[in-house]
């Protein structure tokens, strides 16, 4: 079924559950497919913007997000940030709601002044054709809008999972969804992991921390050859 939905660019957990899905709505006939081909419209996609985030054009999975979210405090210390963010994104509509749950992401940036502060959390993402499922997808956000700002470097993006336990994904890890210095994924009972891809670095090996406390814990890396498919080697024998 060919449709006009972004599904190239969209950010997905699971890309065997997506095939899984597409093979469903294949299989239902004449109303279902109608109904995702309203899903898909251009109306229902501009019913899910805000003033705080929006499609960057009509027919891509591109997100544009306002900053700063004034639930996160600003500070030169980027884990100060990561740390306001999970408790502060938890208290968001179904963010705790697993199966009904709803991801949401952002990113933490600058103004160029060292300050590191966070974009609203977006929910955009592809379309759903029910609310009960086990995978969940936000749209990663790719351009700051910030009125006081004159640049907005992106430090790392962030996203929510609305289950527990739940650590980053396979597709979280690949390298094909590592956009920025920094990858930042926390879970409903805050458990916060980290990579860093260091893809403009072909041989150094990623690093995929978890914060525990006040400190991040080395607890794997992604060999150079294995970037490409975000396949994990631990280490210490923990995670
Ligand atoms: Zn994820």
């Amino acid at each position: 079924m060919s449709m006009n939905c972004p599904h190239r660019s969209a950010w997905t957990e699971r890309t065997s559950g997506w095939r899984r899905w597409d093979r469903e709505t294949g299989r239902i006939a004449g109303g279902a497919v109608l109904a995702l081909a309203l899903s898909c419209s251009s109306n229902l996609r501009h019913s899910q913007e805000t003033e705080s985030y929006g499609f960057m054009s009509i027919d891509s999975g591109y997100v544009w997000a306002r900053g700063p979210w004034p639930e996160v405090q600003a500070s030169s210390d980027p884990d100060e940030v990561i740390d306001q963010l999970c408790p502060a994104i938890m208290r968001l509509d179904r963010a705790t709601a697993r199966d009904f749950g709803q991801e949401y992401c952002g990113v933490i940036y600058s103004r160029g002044d060292g300050i590191y502060r966070t974009t609203h959390p977006s929910p955009l993402g592809e379309p759903q054709l029910r609310g009960e499922t086990k995978q969940k997808s936000c749209f990663p956000v790719r351009r700051v809008v910030d009125p006081e700002a004159r640049v907005t470097p992106i430090l790392a993006d962030f996203h929510s999972h609305p289950w527990f336990p739940s650590p980053l994904s396979q597709q979280d890890k690949m390298a094909a969804n590592q956009l920025y210095f920094l990858k930042i994924q926390f879970d409903s009972a805050c458990q916060i992991q980290k990579i860093i891809p260091y893809l403009d670095r072909p041989d150094a090996p990623g690093e995929v921390y978890s914060r525990r406390g006040k400190r991040w814990v080395l607890i794997g890396i992604i060999k150079p050859s294995n970037k490409a498919a975000g396949i994990v080697t631990p280490v210490g024998g923990l995670d």
